[in-house]
């Protein structure tokens, strides 16, 4: 497989326990079918509910980029280039074989990007993330296992979520006495 850029022939690393290929020059790597969500995945296990799939059509958050992309490595089709959010994030797809194309430090960018939406996130929120998380163990798109394993993560957040939120009302409330005089 060549990189799709400096047309280098890639190598085979291990990046977060799984092998992906990499070119040795600009240090792109090429993420297989499914590969992605994996390595985002192990990264840290917290992300495993928030897909980052540029391939599902309910995925909203991506938008196509007015620049073409380079040649696929796997089957030498076109790539399509696609902008993640606001996140800065761009990325190559092949959809054909769906595997993806990633800049050099765009996978750090990727991971960056959804451990901040889970931090900004509040308890009404998680809330209603557990509510459809829970719903999705008995219908949703992945089996059941990894769907009440994503469950039990948002549950887990939502926990941390309100026990943050109830230090900080904890902590206002004690100010709000001590301002007042005739307590
Ligand atoms: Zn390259
Ligand atoms: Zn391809």
């Amino acid at each position: 497989m060549k990189c799709p850029h400096c047309k280098k022939d890639l190598e085979q690393i291990d990046f977060r326990g799984i092998v992906i290929n990499e070119c040795p020059q600009c240090r792109g790597r090429w993420f297989d079918r499914g590969e992605l969500q994996k390595a985002k995945d192990n990264m840290d296990e917290d992300l495993c509910w928030l897909d980052f799939d540029p391939f599902s059509k309910k995925e909203k958050h991506f938008s196509m980029v007015p620049e073409e992309g380079g040649i696929c490595p796997k089957c030498t089709e076109n790539m399509a280039m696609l902008a993640y959010a606001n996140s800065g994030v761009v990325i190559e797809k092949c959809e054909q074989c769906r595997g993806v194309w990633l800049k050099e430090g765009e996978f750090k960018k990727i991971v960056a990007y959804l451990e901040n939406v889970l931090t900004t996130r509040s308890v009404s929120e998680y809330v209603a993330d557990s509510f459809k998380q829970f719903v999705e163990i008995m219908a949703g798109p992945e089996d059941r296992a990894s769907e009440a394993r994503d469950f039990l993560v948002v549950l887990k957040l939502l926990k941390l979520r309100a026990a943050i939120e109830h230090s900080k009302i904890a902590e206002l409330t004690n100010k709000i006495y001590q301002c007042l005089p005739f307590l």
